[in-house]
């Protein structure tokens, strides 16, 4: 018999229940092919079909245009901080950087290494605790893109998808680091040139990244760009379907596994209502403790994925990840950079489970306060 606990970890994170369900069943016969996805070659007939599956069912879920590309790449979110530049930055080229939290950060850090960028706006004086005004950016209206990080892992910031940016001029090419929370809400990929994401938050196992990105960009990028390898170059990526080498095929079956649930559960809106309805239960333990637990983000732009909490007395840290840990409830301690408490509760996290947090939440203040 086993045991799963509630796994509030930020990543790799939870899966769907019975996608691992799926995956057990089919692990040793893919079916009836006489052996498993992991050792099936990435030129057949098999493999050919779940890489197309995947794409299709993405598409599909998040309505994407017939003019973006679908890339199922490696090297997580952090390589794609240095591919973007590297891909849509010609010579003489420079793009523009909003700072809104840790991750967004580091990707203009590894930009300026390899590029010309500058920083169009940041919140950091401000403890990255809310979004940027309109008023507060400061746009070069030559910009080759602008780059945004729509949900702020560390820091629980996000950012609507559905709508474009605010102070965004149309014309203007946003790339989006959405690991954390893209297929958690709809996105109205029409606002994005280019979308990734690193699997490992709320799409499959790690070792797969999804770009996804406008076809006009990918026509702009040389096959042969000097600098620029083969294995880092979209648009040689796009012409090979993905397999120019040998891809994290397993982690794309699992992933096209989690999007055909997705799809069963009603799609992202209906999955959008649910994680609505998760973080409001969440936020509302917080809010309404007294300050025994403590979000200072910006109530309209916080994060429906990743709730961090601090504790007002930090020497009660241990004890209550000490007592949350027997109580079944694991991966609570917030990002090292941050302290205190976080909560991801990604698509795989049910509404039970969430009830289970703050139940023990609430137990944990009487006890405590
Ligand atoms: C986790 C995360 C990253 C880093 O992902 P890796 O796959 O470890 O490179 C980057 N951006 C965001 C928003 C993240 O949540």
């Amino acid at each position: 018999m086993t045991t799963r606990i509630w796994n509030f970890g930020a990543g790799p994170a939870a899966l769907p229940l019975p996608v691992l369900e799926q995956v057990r069943d089919e692990l040793l016969d893919w079916r009836a092919c006489g052996m498993g996805v992991m050792e099936m070659s990435h030129r057949g007939r098999a493999f050919a079909s779940i890489i197309a599956q995947a794409e299709a069912s993405l598409r599909a879920l998040l309505a994407i245009p017939e003019d973006y590309s679908v890339l199922f790449l490696q090297g997580g979110a952090t390589q794609q901080f240095a591919q973007v530049p590297m891909n849509l930055l010609a010579p003489g080229q420079s793009a523009d950087y909003c700072l809104t939290g840790s991750w967004s950060k580091k990707a203009f850090v590894e930009a300026q290494r390899l590029a010309t960028v500058r920083c169009a706006g940041s919140s950091e004086a401000v403890g990255f605790t809310r979004l940027l005004k309109p008023e507060e950016l400061d746009l070069d209206p030559h910009a080759a893109y602008l780059h945004v990080c729509t949900n702020e892992t560390i820091h629980g910031v996000e950012m609507p998808t559905a709508t474009p940016i605010a102070g965004v001029p149309a014309g203007l090419p946003v790339v989006a680091d959405m690991s954390s929370h893209l297929l958690s809400r709809p996105v109205d990929v029409a606002n994005f040139a280019l979308i990734y994401a690193g699997a490992q938050k709320n799409i499959g196992p790690a070792g797969l990244t999804l770009v996804i990105l406008r076809n006009d960009l990918l026509a702009r990028i040389e096959p042969q760009r000097p600098g620029l390898p083969n294995l880092m170059n979209y648009a040689q990526m796009a012409a090979h379907g993905s397999l120019l080498n040998t891809p994290p095929s397993f982690a794309i079956y699992v992933a096209a596994l989690v999007f055909q649930w997705l799809q069963a559960e009603g799609g992202l809106s209906a999955i959008e209502q649910n994680n609505s309805a998760k973080a409001a239960l969440l936020y509302h333990c917080i809010d309404s403790s007294q300050g025994f637990y403590i979000n200072s983000i910006s109530p309209d732009c916080r994060s429906r994925m990743n709730v961090p909490f601090t504790l007002a007395k930090p020497q009660l840290d241990a004890a209550f990840l000490a007592q949350a840990e027997a109580a079944g409830l694991s991966g609570l301690k917030g990002h090292a950079s941050f302290g205190g408490m976080r909560a991801s509760i990604y698509n795989a996290m049910p509404l039970a489970g969430v009830r289970v947090l703050v139940d023990f939440m609430n137990q944990f203040m009487r006890q405590n306060a």
